[in-house]
């Protein structure tokens, strides 16, 4: 009796309007750990509350500009190394050739991804960038930037951890920019854990690209990798510290929370996913501690279940592409956009194709960018739906 009326007022605390601490965070965790499903009803009214029945994604094309990498993490499979088969050098050509197909396919995001800084490690990238003149992978991207703005898509660039002056200037053609926080415990860069040969992984570095994006007021998408070897109070840690940034900047428009599947051939191959429920009851348990965040799942992680997650406070899929596979994830194809309109209309849902930035951060966006936006949106910053017939 007495668990479920501490429960029960912490979470009356939060639909008070009321913030709840990290303590209390840790306690319902602990507390309805065993039976999650009031913290997922409570994130459900949560969701309703602030987002109402509307669940965006983004239509976009995935850019594989350059992947080899400077850092390895034991569950990537993205990466590759120079001459293998997978490895991805996208030509200015290249770009060109795929904006103008996401054009036609009335996409709007080109999602730009790289490895990081690979022309620190390879001789292969250095080459090739300078015979195509540029002296750095960030240097290229501004430039891959300007050709899909060109074609009529909106880049959102996610290239690990850039310099500010690198976001600077990328904020030109850039609506929106990502980086992943994957988790703020210093434990997950230590020996034996997944991101011990990933420098570029440090939570403190991560941290100040989030802090950089937010002196520049560029706005960021971020969020955690579920199920690498974090407790369960290093990912509430984590969502705190991703609160604390927002309340100082203002920028953060989205948090991804994404299950970590293990990859053949990885150091972590024969490590198991996160259990569903645990990994349902960390969504949830984001709702609460940030009521009107944009809370994303990626549908193709959960193929099995992913509308399940529309009860535990999502109100948002990501990025999905009609043209082009997940280069990070390729072997969980995306479900079709028509599939995720009919399972959210099945749960009572409208899915609205969004911009790569939230309707709520256009007034962040620099007057070209916006203008060009507001040309294909209706009133309420969505890409409007005659745009898409
Ligand atoms: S996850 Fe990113 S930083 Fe880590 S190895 Fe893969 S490409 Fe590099």
């Amino acid at each position: 009796m007495s668990e479920i009326v501490l429960n029960s007022e912490l979470l009356n605390k939060v639909f008070d309007g009321k913030e709840i601490t990290h303590d209390d965070a840790c306690q319902i965790y602990q507390e309805l750990e065993g039976n999650p499903f009031e913290i997922y009803k409570a994130a459900q009214i949560l969701r309703n509350k602030n987002k109402g029945r509307i669940v965006t994604y983004s239509r976009k094309v995935f850019f594989n500009l350059i992947n080899l990498c400077r850092d390895t993490c034991s569950y990537c499979t993205y990466k590759s190394e120079p001459g293998e088969y997978k490895m991805s050098m996208m030509s200015k050509q290249d770009i060109s050739s795929l904006a103008l197909l996401g054009s036609n396919h009335r996409c709007t995001e080109a999602l730009f991804v790289t490895g990081e800084r690979p022309e620190q490690k390879y001789n292969e990238a250095r080459t090739w960038l300078k015979e195509n003149g540029f002296t750095s992978t960030a240097e290229y991207l501004i430039h891959a930037s300007e050709i899909a703005l060109n074609a009529g898509l909106f880049p959102h660039t996610n290239a690990g951890n850039l310099t500010k002056y690198e976001m600077h200037q990328l904020k030109n053609t850039n609506p929106s920019l990502g980086i992943m926080l994957e988790n703020s415990s210093n434990r997950l860069v230590e020996k034996d854990m997944p991101h011990e040969f990933a420098p570029s992984k440090n939570p403190r570095a991560r941290i100040h690209v989030l802090e950089n994006a937010g002196e520049l007021s560029i706005p960021m998408t971020t969020g955690l990798l579920i199920g690498i070897g974090e407790t369960p109070f290093e990912i509430i840690d984590s969502i705190f510290a991703i609160k604390s940034i927002h309340q100082r900047y203002g920028h953060i428009q989205e948090i991804i929370l994404q299950n970590f599947q293990p990859k053949p051939n990885t150091a972590m191959q024969n490590v198991p996913g996160p259990e569903e429920r645990y990994f349902k009851t960390m969504v949830a348990l984001t709702r609460l501690i940030m009521p009107q965040m944009n809370i994303q799942i990626p549908p193709n992680l959960s193929p099995d279940s992913y509308s399940g997650f529309l009860q535990t406070g999502i109100n948002d899929w990501g990025g999905i592409s009609p043209i082009t596979p997940d280069y990070v994830n390729p072997e969980f194809s995306w479900p079709s956009i028509d599939t995720v309109q009919k399972k959210c209309e099945d749960a009572g849902f409208e899915i609205r194709a969004r911009f790569p930035v939230y309707p709520e951060f256009f007034s962040m966006v620099n007057p070209d960018l916006r203008s060009r936006m507001l040309e294909i949106a209706d009133s309420g910053h969505l890409v409007s739906k005659e745009y898409l017939k």
